[in-house]
Order: C-alpha cells, then sequence, then structure tokens
C-alpha cells in the first residue's frame, strides 16, 4: 500500500533525526555555542546547537514544561446546576457541573426553557397579529 510506504520512509527519517540528537547528547559536554564568535560552551542538556543567550530561552521552555505539569491541582466547586449545588473537586478548570448527570440536567432545563421563550414570544406575535 502507498500509505504504509510512505509511513515507513518517515519512521526512517524520524530515526536518523533521533540518532542525530543521540550523537549530539554524546558529544553534548564539548558543544559551543553555533553563532560566530559567541564560543560559549554548552550545556550538555541543552537540545540546540546555539547558548541559552543565542537560542531563544529553550531553558524557559523547560521550566513552563515542567510547571504546566504540575500545576493541575485539585480545586473545589459548586455545581453550576443549581438544584443540586454540590461541592466537588476537580482538576479541570472548565468543569461546571459535579457529574454527568449534572450537566445533562442542566443542559436540558436551558433547552426547555429557550424552548418556553420561543413558544411565549410566538404566542405573543400570534396574539398581536389577530
Ligand atoms: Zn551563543
Ligand atoms: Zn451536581
Amino acid at each position: 500500500m502507498e500509505f504504509r510506504s510512505s509511513k515507513a520512509l518517515r519512521g526512517r527519517s524520524l530515526h536518523s533525526v533521533a540518532e542525530d540528537m543521540l550523537r549530539t547528547k554524546t558529544y553534548g559536554a564539548g558543544r559551543i555555542c553555533k553563532v560566530d564568535g559567541c564560543g560559549t560552551r554548552l550545556s550538555a542538556y541543552n537540545p540546540s546547537a546555539v547558548c541559552a543567550l543565542h537560542g531563544g530561552g529553550w531553558k524557559d521552555e523547560f521550566r513552563r514544561t515542567t510547571r504546566k505539569a504540575t500545576q493541575r491541582e485539585e480545586i473545589t466547586r459548586l455545581c453550576a446546576y443549581e438544584p443540586c449545588g454540590r461541592e466537588f473537586v476537580t482538576s479541570n478548570p472548565a468543569k461546571k457541573y459535579c457529574s454527568d448527570a449534572c450537566r445533562m440536567k442542566a443542559f436540558q432545563a436551558r433547552v426547555m426553557m429557550s424552548r418556553r421563550e420561543q413558544t411565549d414570544s410566538s404566542l405573543q406575535s400570534a396574539r398581536r397579529a389577530s
């Protein structure tokens, strides 16, 4: 299959990239910044070929991703479905309801409300028309 062969090709190129990275890692301690005239010794943990000054903050990126991983704190929220109003604990700040059941009920209530508003306004306009 054509799809499979192209996938295999991509896999091979990825593999050689990984090999390159491994090779640079092996010589990691002795590398210097690629920018002419800089000559800064690169940290073995620096994945780029330039120093932190010229590389555009790989360290910041590193810090940000690690912080993100530990940032999933648990928060206590109140269920947004008012008849329920239960407290629940979640690590997802976008979560509004204590359970799927409440989410569904809140959704249904909203649909019913808008339907009622619609019928009300259509009744009014019908009355106005007559
Ligand atoms: Zn440099
Ligand atoms: Zn609830």
